[in-house]
């Protein structure tokens, strides 16, 4: 914190790009502070075994690479706050005048930088059945997870882009795909659909929603329920894993008509840099990206938007 109780930097969000712009800020002695919000961790606290992230050859549980990266950032100093941002009122660090972060606790942070990494949310279902298995055989990302189920079936919920990449993705491993569409027509884009009509291991069900994931009880997936739309008939399918690929909702509410965002709601950031369209405000991980959205990316984004933090603060003569 500075003499004027102005900090350099809060970083918003606590995924991996939340807490690697922690270790970063904090390792450069500018003394962040995390608000981590109230479900700490971000998405791979849904996952069971991170099987990708470099340094872990063995693989590492979701839930505990997210501790050691908060372990990590805390080791160096940085703070972290378990509330949620509720508002930032704009600043403009060039004219000397800071940033407002409010929470739902009732603090406010004045800063000369802020750095959003509150990520994306996958969109689910909403069933009961689902939210019990989720890392136990219902996933929302097949980069992730395709690989433990090779040789097994699964089911992809879907019609759009991200539908036909996860299916796609998971013919790899998996026996059989099935794809499972609320309507006869898919939203993707034409190459996407063709490549997956061209794939032998891809069917279709069309016209159906799942209407319950089995079994909860046994804490693992051995089929879903399917209903018919238009005839409304309902069977049992067999599967053992589900991935729901019906889209991804960025949390970026709290900063709607203050950064400029594309149509989806995703920060836009400038020239393969963290800058967002207001000059100290950065954006890192999947927040501003929905094209890679891994765990990795996100961590590197939020590597680079801590040194986008910085050099700016040295810019505008906060930090020498
Ligand atoms: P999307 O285009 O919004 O598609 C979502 C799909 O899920 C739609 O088919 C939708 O059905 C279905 N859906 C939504 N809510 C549902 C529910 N509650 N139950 C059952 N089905 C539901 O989302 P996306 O596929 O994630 O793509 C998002 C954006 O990223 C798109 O612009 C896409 O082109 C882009 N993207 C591109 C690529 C690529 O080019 N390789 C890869 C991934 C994503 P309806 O069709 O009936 O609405």
């Amino acid at each position: 914190m500075q003499k004027d109780g102005v900090r350099n930097v809060v970083i918003i969000g606590s995924g991996p790009a939340g807490y690697t712009a922690g270790i970063y800020t904090a390792r450069a002695l500018l003394n962040p502070v995390v608000i981590a919000g109230i479900q700490p961790g971000g998405q791979l606290m849904l996952t069971t075994e991170v099987e990708n992230f470099p340094g872990f050859p063995d693989g590492v549980m979701g839930p505990d690479l997210m501790e050691y990266m908060r372990r990590q950032a805390e080791r160096f100093g940085a703070e972290i706050i378990y509330e949620n941002v509720v508002d930032i009122e704009l600043g403009n660090p060039l004219e000397r005048v800071p940033f407002k972060v409010k929470t739902d606790g009732g603090r406010e942070f004045l800063t000369w930088s802020v750095i959003v990494a509150t990520g994306a949310s996958a969109k689910m279902l909403g069933l009961e059945s689902e939210k019990k298995l989720v890392g136990r055989g219902v996933s929302t990302c097949a980069t992730c997870d395709g690989a433990f189920f090779r040789n097994k079936k699964v089911v992809v919920v879907g019609g759009g882009d991200s539908a036909m990449e996860e299916a796609l993705f998971l013919t790899r491993f998996a026996s059989e795909v099935k794809v499972i569409h609320r309507r006869d027509k898919l939203r993707a884009s034409k190459i996407m659909q063709e490549r997956a009509f061209k794939n032998p291991k891809i069917s279709f069900i069309w016209n159906s929603v799942v209407e319950d994931i089995l079994d909860a009880e046994k804490g693992r997936v051995v089929g879903v329920v399917l209903k018919n739309v238009i005839t409304g008939e309902k069977n049992f399918l067999e599967t053992d894993g589900v991935f729901i690929a019906i889209g991804h909702k960025p949390n970026t509410e709290f900063l709607k008509g203050k950064v400029e965002m594309d149509e989806n709601g995703y920060i836009i950031t400038k020239d393969k840099t963290t800058q967002t369209s207001v000059p100290g405000i950065f954006a890192a991980g999947d927040v501003q990206d929905h094209r890679y959205r891994q765990a990795i990316t996100a961590a590197g984004s939020g590597c680079m938007a801590a040194l986008d933090a910085q050099r700016f603060l040295e810019s505008i003569g906060i930090i020498s």
